[in-house]
C-alpha cells in the first residue's frame, strides 16, 4: 500500500498541494514550439529546469526532445540571465542552425523579472540573429497555471510573432489544435482533408514527436506548421479553436490582429465532440460530410449499443486538463457510465459549468475540483470515502489504482510507462472506438481476475 497514509477524511486546505494533478509552465510552451518547422525551444532558466521539461517529454513521446537552457547559476540568478541568453542564442544559431529559437521563461527570470522583449531586440541589435531567422518568447511562469497555460502561451506567442494578413483571402481554415497528441493531430488534418477542406494547424507535432525511424538522425524533422504557412492563417476565412483552455488565446489574437473570425468547440473526443467539430468545419467551409466519415459515425454507434451493458452506470473517476476531461466526461456519459468524480489541476474558469452544460443532470452526485488543491491526494481521498470502477488518468494514476485494486486507463500527459498513446489517435469516431476499446479492456481484465472460479466465463 505506497499511499496508506491517505485518509478518506477530507480537511480544508489552502497552501498545500499533494501529488497535483498538472505540470509546470514551461513543459506546454517546449510542446508547443516543438510543433513548428525548424524551431528549438530554449529554456529561459536553471539547467535542471530545462531537464526535467525535456525529460518528461522525453519519457511521453520516447523521442530525443532537443532544447537549449540559458544555464543559469548563481551570477544570473542575482543579476539576470540577458548575458546568458544573449549568449544562447549566437551559439544555438551557430551550432545547430534553427529557422526559430521560441524562448520560453521559468519560475526564476520571471522571479528576477527579465525582460524577454528586450532582450530578443538586443540580440537583434547586436547582430546575433541571422538574416531570415527568428528568436520568439512566451512568459511562462510556473507558479501560475500549468503545462496547459504554457501551451496556449507559446501558440498565441505564434500568432504575435507571426500571423499577418494581406488583402487576398485563402479558402483555408486556421484549425488549433489544442493538445492532444501527434497522432491526432494527424488524424485531424486527414478528416479534414477527407471532407475536402484545406486547413492551417498550428503547433503541429505530427512528423516531429512521432517521426519515422528511418536510419537517419535529423536534428530537425519534416514535420511542423512552417512559417509560411502560420503567416498566412491571418488570411484564412476562419478559425476553428480547439479546446477552451489551450486554444482561446491564440483564437482571441488572431481576431483581433487580422480579423478571422474564430469559433470554439471541445477537443473532438467522443461522440458528441466530434459531431461538432465536423459539423463547424462543414459549415465554415461550405463543403458536405462525405460518406466514408459518417460511416466511421456509425460502426461507432454500433460498438456502442453492443457494449453498452458493460458501460451501463459504471462509477468513473477522471483527473488531468481541462478540455481532455470536458470531452472525455460528455462521452462516458453518452455511453451511459457515471463520471462522478473530475479533478484538474489547470486553474481554470468556470470548469464547473462546463462540465454540467455538457452532461447536463446526468450525474446528479459528480464531484468536480479544479486549481492548486484539486491534486491527487482530494481524488484518493473522495474515491475512498465511495469506490469507483474505473480510474482515468496519466501515468500519476497508478499509486491509487494499485492500491484500490481499481481498472485503469492511462490518458492524458504524462504517461511515461506505457506506448501507444502518441501512435494512435483518439480524437475522431475511430479514436472514440479505441477509447471504448481500451476501457472495455480494462474493465473486462478485472472481471476475468476477480471472478470465482465458478463465475468465470469463457464469453463475456
Ligand atoms: S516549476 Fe518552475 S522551477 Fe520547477 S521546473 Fe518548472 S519552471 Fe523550473
Amino acid at each position: 500500500m505506497l499511499l496508506r497514509h491517505t485518509t478518506s477524511e477530507v480537511k480544508e486546505r489552502t497552501a498545500l498541494t499533494i501529488n497535483p494533478a498538472k505540470t509546470c509552465q514551461p513543459i506546454g510552451a517546449m510542446y508547443a514550439a516543438l510543433g513548428v518547422h525548424g524551431c528549438l525551444p530554449h529554456s529561459h532558466g536553471s539547467q535542471g529546469c530545462c531537464a526535467y521539461h525535456r525529460s518528461t517529454l522525453t519519457r511521453h513521446y520516447k523521442e530525443p526532445i532537443m532544447a537549449g537552457s540559458s544555464s543559469f547559476t548563481e551570477g544570473s540568478s542575482v543579476f539576470g540571465g540577458q548575458a546568458n541568453l544573449l549568449q544562447a542564442i549566437e551559439t544555438m544559431f551557430a551550432v545547430y542552425n534553427p529557422d526559430i529559437i521560441a524562448v520560453h521563461t521559468t519560475c526564476l527570470s520571471e522571479t528576477i523579472g527579465d525582460d524577454m522583449v528586450q532582450i530578443i531586440a538586443k540580440a537583434r541589435e547586436d547582430g546575433k540573429v541571422p538574416e531570415g531567422k527568428y528568436v520568439i518568447h512566451a512568459n511562462t511562469p510556473s507558479y501560475v497555471g500549468s503545462h496547459v497555460t504554457g501551451f496556449a502561451n507559446m501558440t498565441k506567442s505564434l500568432v504575435d510573432y507571426f500571423v499577418d494578413s494581406t488583402d487576398s483571402e485563402r479558402q483555408q481554415i486556421n484549425v488549433l489544435p489544442g493538445w492532444i497528441e501527434p497522432a491526432d493531430m494527424r488524424d485531424l488534418k486527414c478528416l479534414a482533408h477527407r471532407m475536402g477542406v484545406k486547413v492551417i494547424m498550428f503547433p503541429d507535432t505530427s512528423d516531429v514527436l512521432d517521426a519515422p525511424q528511418t536510419g537517419k538522425h535529423q536534428f530537425f524533422p519534416k514535420g511542423g506548421a512552417t512559417i509560411e504557412q502560420i503567416r498566412s492563417a491571418g488570411d484564412s476565412i476562419a478559425t476553428l479553436a480547439l479546446g477552451k483552455s489551450a486554444s482561446t488565446r491564440a483564437a482571441n489574437a488572431l481576431e483581433e490582429k487580422c480579423g478571422v473570425p474564430r469559433q470554439r468547440v471541445e477537443l473532438p473526443i467522443g461522440l458528441q465532440a466530434t459531431d461538432h467539430f465536423i459539423e463547424a468545419l462543414r459549415t465554415m467551409a461550405g463543403v458536405k460530410v462525405p460518406s466514408v466519415i459518417t460511416d466511421e459515425r456509425g460502426r461507432l454507434l454500433d460498438m456502442m449499443a453492443d457494449m453498452h451493458q458493460y458501460f451501463y452506470r459504471k462509477r468513473v473517476a477522471l483527473y488531468g486538463d481541462p478540455d481532455q476531461l470536458a470531452s472525455l466526461t460528455q462521452f462516458l456519459v453518452a455511453l451511459d457510465m457515471k463520471p462522478v468524480y473530475i479533478v484538474t489541476g489547470t486553474p481554470t474558469s468556470k470548469f464547473e459549468q462546463r462540465i454540467k452544460k455538457l452532461i447536463g443532470n446526468a450525474v446528479p452526485e459528480i464531484k468536480i475540483a479544479r486549481g492548486p488543491q484539486a491534486d491527487m491526494f482530494l481524488l484518493h481521498q473522495w474515491i475512498k470515502q465511495e469506490r469507483v470502477d474505473l480510474l482515468i488518468g496519466n501515468t500519476y494514476g497508478k499509486y491509487i489504482a494499485r492500491d484500490e485494486n481499481i481498472p485503469f486507463v492511462r490518458y492524458g500527459f504524462p504517461i511515461l510507462d506505457r506506448v501507444g498513446h502518441s501512435y494512435f489517435p483518439t480524437v475522431g469516431y475511430e479514436g472514440a472506438m479505441r477509447l471504448m476499446e481500451k476501457i472495455l479492456g480494462v474493465l473486462m481484465d478485472y472481471q476475468d481476475r476477480e471472478a470465482p472460479e465458478e463465475s468465470f466465463e469463457l464469453v463475456m
